[in-house]
């Protein structure tokens, strides 16, 4: 038996899960890269990526609550980092540091989290960097780049 080279366990897990239906819907969508947001029919709150509940009312949020996004955002903060997990429990230590950034999307009331490229400051303009083949999967949105 070997060593599954993703999770480092000594099986592989042969299972999918179900991440729920919007947040299904905001992966699917990156295939066109588009990002999604739910906004709340009840209060507005506009969250992403898209929740079942309105973090704010509580409402049910369902699939006519999902709006595209432009994409583009603001970074409200940000810290470097210095190293990645390796999914075996370990770490991998950069070369060059990496900028982790709360983004708040164009339209969104919450804010996203994810790597940033560029000269990063509180404030700075940043789009979407997709991957070059887009799948409809988490990894084909592969962060942020600064544009102001
Ligand atoms: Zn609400």
């Amino acid at each position: 038996m070997g060593v599954d080279r993703y999770s480092g366990l000594p099986f592989v897990a042969r299972f999918r899960w179900s991440v729920g239906k919007l947040m299904e819907r905001f992966y699917r969508s990156f295939e066109e890269k588009k990002i999604m947001a739910a906004k709340c029919e009840k209060c507005s709150y506009t969250v992403v990526p898209p929740r079942q509940i309105c973090p704010q009312c509580y409402s049910k949020l369902g699939e006519s609550c999902l709006v595209e996004l432009s994409g583009r955002g603001v970074v409200e903060s940000f810290t470097e980092v210095n190293f990645k997990l390796d999914g075996k429990g370990g770490y991998i230590w950069l070369e060059k540091p990496e900028v982790l950034a709360a983004i708040k999307l164009d339209g969104a009331s919450s804010t996203i989290f994810a790597r940033v490229e560029g000269d990063v400051k509180l404030g700075s303009k940043v789009e979407p960097v997709w991957a070059e083949k887009t799948e409809g999967k988490p990894s084909d949105l592969i962060g942020f780049r600064v544009i102001e």
